[in-house]
């Protein structure tokens, strides 16, 4: 199958890399960690995903998978249900549950889909304000008896993919992919309600199966000389592909030095592969780490201020050829540590920023993965 149907990061992007245009991989879950604790104060859901792939599975540091999330069986036999009664039965209603389940998208429904619905319903003026569910749908503006269940199927639309950054190396976890996932929750209606894809992976159970495929970045590598230094700037699930760059660069004995910016509300609850990390520093792997956790102090401190309370250093690494990567939130993180780079560099360094990150990234300097 190929995907056309992408929302979640540049359309173009995607396109142009016909490498993506990928078959579905079926993996199946060894461990699912929650790494950030409630218990301790935190308010955030994080989890460390191990998946178990078939060694044809090849990727790289940088990579992302696209997950598929499946729908929650209540929620389909709910549905099921509804559009079954008082309908004669046709076909298997297995078969129909696993479309439901693995293929459509029932949540958040696009205002293309309820134009198209509106044709089957018996109510007209399906309010388009509002972020409808399917089986809400079908509880307020039921289907005309004249059309079947083959009819709504006919216009279901897909499942998108989310995109989550791979935290694993190929080097150091053989025939394994580790994500870093946050669980999204959002309040509606005074309720609170999850993330389709997130919740889905932070229910996963050992043994559980997924479908993904490899989306590769090329826009997002290491440098091909491993002597280079790196300054990696990844605050909450941004750590992700510095995990897995941190574990490359241990495996290939790489001697470029290696800066880590992590950043959080709290240490105690929030530290994300703090042990990993601390051990790393205490190898030598990684050279420099710059903590900031906002909330554990009165005024709030994010990675930016870190990277401008040791400013005199990190000038002197970018001048000295240092590769800036930044991931994480595009907004207001990713902007917020842009404004701080080109604060340095023209405060500390003297030059004038635009052409100095014009050059950067003209040698894949600066690389970003933020969304
Ligand atoms: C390149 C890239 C890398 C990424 N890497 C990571 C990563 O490493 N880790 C990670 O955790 N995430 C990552 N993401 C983000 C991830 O892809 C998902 O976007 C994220 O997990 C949310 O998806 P979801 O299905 O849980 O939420 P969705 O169901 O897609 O919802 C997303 C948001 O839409 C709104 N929404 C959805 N449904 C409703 C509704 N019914 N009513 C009102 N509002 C609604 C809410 O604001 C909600 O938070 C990455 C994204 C990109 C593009």
């Amino acid at each position: 199958m190929v995907f056309r149907n992408f929302e979640f990061f540049s359309k173009k992007k995607y396109e142009k890399n016909t490498e993506n245009r990928r078959e579905k991989i079926c993996g199946k879950v060894l461990n699912n960690i929650l790494l950030s604790d409630k218990k301790r104060g935190s308010n955030k859901e994080i989890y460390h995903v191990e998946i178990s792939v078939q060694n044809e599975v090849k990727y790289l540091p940088g990579d992302s998978i696209g997950v598929f999330p499946e729908n929650s069986s209540n929620e389909i036999h709910d549905i099921i249900e509804y559009i079954l009664r008082n309908r004669k039965k046709k076909g298997s209603e297995i078969n129909i549950f696993n479309l439901f389940k693995k293929e459509f998208n029932i949540f958040n429904l696009s205002d293309n889909f309820l134009k198209k619905y509106s044709f089957l319903s018996e109510k007209k003026n399906i309010p388009s304000n509002r972020k409808w569910k399917l089986i809400d749908l079908l509880k307020e503006f039921p289907i005309k008896k004249e059309f079947s269940l083959r009819d709504l199927i006919k216009i279901m639309e897909p499942i998108k993919p989310r995109l989550y950054s791979i935290s694993s190396s190929p080097k150091a976890h053989y025939n394994e992919i580790h994500i870093t996932v946050s669980r999204h929750s959002f309040q509606l209606n005074g309720e609170t309600v999850y993330g389709h894809c997130s919740d889905f992976l932070s229910k996963l159970k050992e043994g559980e199966k997924l479908s993904f495929f490899i989306y590769r970045n090329q826009l997002f590598r290491l440098p091909k000389n491993s002597e280079k230094d790196i300054i990696l700037i990844g605050p909450g699930t941004g750590i992700a592909p510095f995990r897995s760059f941190l574990y490359e660069r241990e495996a290939i004995e790489a001697t470029g030095k290696n800066w880590l910016f992590f950043g959080d509300q709290h240490f105690y609850s929030d530290f994300l592969y703090q042990t990993e990390i601390q051990n790393w520093k205490k190898k030598g792997v990684l050279n420099r780490i710059s903590l900031s956790f906002s909330r554990d102090q009165e005024k709030k401190i994010y990675v930016q201020d870190k990277i401008w309370e040791n400013r005199i250093e990190f000038f002197s690494w970018i001048k000295n050829g240092a590769y800036i990567y930044v991931c994480g939130k595009k907004n207001p993180m990713s902007i917020d540590v842009e404004k701080m780079i080109f604060r340095v560099i023209e405060e500390v360094g003297g030059c004038d920023p635009e052409s100095f990150m014009k050059e950067m990234k003209k040698h894949g300097r600066y690389l970003k993965d933020v969304y």
